[in-house]
């Protein structure tokens, strides 16, 4: 099997995996072209910075002192078995496994849920909206079966929408907050869009970006219904 491919590592974290001490690692690798990427270095198969081995070197010498380790990206699953085989390595060595995913690979994940403890899904816009943020069709659907499956093992996970006023209103938020109700979703995450300087396609205006976090009505509603709302500004 071809060895997983790491793009990038954080060390130490304390916000990428709930209540835990974590590391994360970048796997590269991602199907969608996302508007506002943050990691555009990742998104193509290559054959990344990081000997897999060597991390997993560090990551032994980090037990007792990490809780959890975190794979994100890029599309983590995208590395199909040779990430689902790294992460039950990682795991045997005593760390809680969390992924940060776009959802783009539910069957993958499936094959993965005795391995994977946590998981922060991205729901990005409406279903009309997505191919135009993502760049792909069924990126909507399934992302949607991801949520499903997962949820259905009645594991923890929080469910993260990236405001991008170019791509989202408030009357699409709550759309998105009532399907999540609708499917029982606990715990969801409110995350401003912060345009990256490099970005000169994609400004927005300050008030647009702000819309979602200032608005007292559209919040007391959005937090009636979860059991928690974490706003990220
Ligand atoms: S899913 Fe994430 S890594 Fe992939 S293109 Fe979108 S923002 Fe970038």
């Amino acid at each position: 099997m071809k060895a997983v491919q790491i793009g990038g590592l954080v060390s130490f974290t304390t916000i990428d995996y709930p209540g835990k001490l974590a590391a994360v690692l970048f796997l590269v690798g991602c199907p969608l072209r996302c508007a506002y990427c943050s990691n555009p270095h990742l998104l193509t198969p290559h054959d990344g910075e990081y000997d897999p081995e060597r991390v997993f070197e560090w990551l032994q010498s980090r037990t007792g002192k990490l809780e959890a380790v975190v794979f994100s990206g890029g599309e983590a699953l995208m590395q199909s078995d040779a990430a689902i085989e790294y992460m039950r390595r990682v795991r045997d060595m005593g760390f809680k496994i969390g992924l940060h995913t776009n959802g783009f690979y539910p069957e993958t994940l499936r094959r993965a849920l005795d391995t994977i403890d946590w998981i922060g899904l991205d729901f990005k816009a409406t279903r009309e909206k997505y191919p135009d943020l993502t760049g792909q069709h069924i990126a909507y659907d399934n992302m949607i079966k991801t949520l499903d499956i997962w949820n259905a093992t009645g594991k923890d996970f929080e469910v993260r929408i990236t405001t991008d006023p170019r791509f989202i209103t408030k009357s699409d938020l709550l759309e998105i907050a009532e399907i999540l109700h609708t499917r029982n979703v606990a715990n969801i995450a409110i995350q401003k869009y912060i345009p990256h300087f490099e970005d000169e396609n994609n400004k927005t205006d300050s008030a647009a970006r702000e819309q979602f976090f200032n608005d007292s009505a559209l919040r007391t509603k959005i937090e009636s219904m979860f059991k928690s709302v974490t706003w990220r500004e």
